[in-house]
């Protein structure tokens, strides 16, 4: 097995987790339901995307008409 030669100092370490830190995200309000949703990506409140609806809402899809 592979074993460092050196020992990682305080300095290396800390310079290699310099990049590590999380990033925060960029909310865009959505322009049907004002909800906030990620840029370039359906709305996950109302399912629209470019001003008009790509993906049907759960609650907008009746099965019970469909059995009878
Ligand atoms: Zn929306």
């Amino acid at each position: 097995m592979a074993v460092p030669q050196n020992r990682t100092t305080r300095s290396r370490r800390n310079m290699r987790r310099a990049h590590d830190a999380l990033v925060a995200a960029n909310p865009a309000e959505c322009p049907n339901c004002g909800e906030l949703k990620r840029p370039h990506h359906v709305c996950g409140a109302c399912g629209h995307y470019d001003s008009r609806e790509v993906v049907a809402l759960q609650q907008e899809v009746d099965l019970d008409e469909d059995a009878a």
